[in-house]
């Protein structure tokens, strides 16, 4: 068993505001159907009053 010495949880870019996230939500935003990560500050933001807002999974950089 490898053990993975990264020095800690892995993040990605919220697409919203670019702030690296441990917690991402999978969302489509617009009519062309894409996907995009968002961090949890963002969610509201890109799902309130959204016609086109869908749901596509949480992903977590950390894992316990
Ligand atoms: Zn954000």
């Amino acid at each position: 068993m490898a053990k993975r010495g990264d020095g800690g949880p892995k993040t990605k870019p919220c697409f919203k505001c670019a702030a690296p996230t441990e917690v991402a939500y999978r969302v489509r935003y617009d009519a062309t159907k894409a996907w995009a990560f968002v961090c949890p500050a963002c969610l509201m933001g890109v799902k309130v009053g959204n016609p086109h807002y869908a749901y596509g999974g949480t992903w977590k950089g950390s894992r316990h």
